[in-house]
């Protein structure tokens, strides 16, 4: 068919640019295979991936485990709506309650409608169990947040380009400076109608922000003090990414073994996508207990592809890789080498300021400004080497490869970056 007829790199480019919505910027490599965490451009040249798909590919490209629940379902019955039951939703359901261990979930496709249908929820258990009177519930965010790109959720975003000419907005939100406890104390005190505390545990579009030991417990009793609910997003950080199956990891049924450091908390909501479905499939989950996940009743809410037969099959393989490959220790093995070297690497070189991150959610920091182009070009130059990443706000460059990568290849990836930086 003429309209599949293999392109070129710059064909394929050019098209993009000619006939789609210019809503995001690029960098210049057009890709047409991955598998593992290698991913191939249409002229066949290999690379790394080190961006997964904003760590939706946590379990590598092409999984053969995930690409073989999604083929069989697809050709059994994709999609029911929930207007009937089907018979894969409920053994899911089941499965991803006891693996995060939470009583029930609500299913959902994307992050941002995660997000949302968490905040529904946090809102209507303020109103109906809490007793905060109506239409007065107010949800605590941080700084610097990202939770998508619906309107509600830019209403509380400070990104001036995700937020301009797209008002009015909603309201209900209060936002205060990530990792402040202080901050966070003052809004519970001075406001009587909070419900909720949204946050990232670890805030990644903005940069990789790695919270102070202890911020994400201490948050959790402080809205334990003042009855309000913390929801956590774990959109990016969750699915083993940071070295644990979450980042908060309060209490989950893994048998992960860094379960003993800090933090231990158990959200009140937990907001999981990207990973849940190994990046084949848009797949998004909340998760709560019953006291607050009763509140919803038919009606409420709902999806058309919310909990479809191929999004349950593929997120119940999606977890069991998880499980069965050991991603939450391999990520936390990997991440520490990966941190170590180039912390040392940056300690001679003036171009890397700060390595920062947990597991294999990483950054560094380019010592430039925020409107400098050196950390793009460094990721061009990454390119041209053979690895992919992207720069995110400026001068910060996201590491974030897939967890099922071995060691050996960690350490080509090193020896890349470091080659790359040392060109500049
Ligand atoms: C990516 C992301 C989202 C939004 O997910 P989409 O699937 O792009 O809507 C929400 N929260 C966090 C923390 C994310 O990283």
């Amino acid at each position: 068919m003429a309209i599949l007829e293999q392109v070129t790199s710059q064909e394929a480019i050019d098209l993009e640019n000619k006939h789609g919505a210019h809503n995001y910027h690029p960098l210049p490599v057009v890709l047409n295979r991955g598998e593992g965490v290698y991913v191939w451009d249409v002229e066949g040249k290999k690379y790394y991936d080190f961006l997964s798909a904003y760590s939706a590919v946590n379990q590598g490209h092409c999984h053969p485990k995930i690409v073989n629940a999604m083929v069989h379902q697809a050709k059994t019955l994709s999609l029911t709506s929930r207007a009937f039951f089907n018979d894969v939703l409920g053994s899911y359901e089941k499965y991803v309650t006891e693996y995060f261990n939470f009583d029930k979930v609500l299913p959902m496709n994307t992050g941002a409608e995660a997000v949302e249908t968490a905040l529904k929820l946090c809102r209507k258990w303020a109103y109906e169990v809490k007793g905060i009177e109506e239409n007065k519930a107010e949800i605590i965010v941080c700084e610097n947040n990202f939770h998508g790109r619906t309107t509600t959720i830019i209403s509380f975003s400070n990104d001036p380009v995700a937020r301009k000419n797209f008002g009015p907005f909603t309201n209900g939100f209060i936002k205060i400076e990530y990792d402040n406890l202080l901050a966070l104390r003052e809004a519970l005190e001075n406001n009587k109608n909070v419900a909720g505390f949204l946050v990232e545990p670890i805030q990644g579009e903005a940069g990789v922000y790695v919270p102070s030991e202890g911020y994400l417990s201490s948050a959790k009793a402080l809205c334990e003090e003042f009855g309000v609910l913390f929801i956590a997003d774990e959109v990016q950080t969750g699915i083993a990414r940071t070295g644990r199956l979450l980042a908060t990891c309060g209490n989950c049924s893994c048998e992960d073994k860094n379960c003993s450091k800090t933090p231990n908390v158990k959200p009140d909501i937990l907001i999981l996508g990207k990973a849940l479905s190994g990046g084949a499939y848009p797949v998004s989950a909340v998760l709560a207990n019953n006291d607050i996940m009763n509140v919803i009743k038919p009606g409420n809410h709902g999806s058309t592809f919310g909990g479809n037969p191929i999004a349950a099959s593929v997120a119940i393989a999606a977890l069991e890789v998880v499980r069965e490959e050991n991603l939450a220790d391999n990520a936390y093995r990997l991440g520490k080498i990966f941190r170590d070297e180039l912390s040392l690497f940056a300690k001679e070189n003036h171009l890397i300021k700060t390595v920062r991150g947990k597991g294999l959610l990483n950054a560094i920091l380019i010592n430039d400004t925020e409107e400098s182009s050196t950390a793009w070009d460094i990721c061009i130059k990454l390119r041209d080497n053979g690895l992919l990443a992207k720069p995110t706000h400026g001068n910060i460059i996201r590491f974030a490869p897939p967890l099922v990568m071995k060691e050996d290849e960690l350490m080509e990836c090193i020896s890349i970056i470091k080659k790359t930086i040392l060109e500049f």
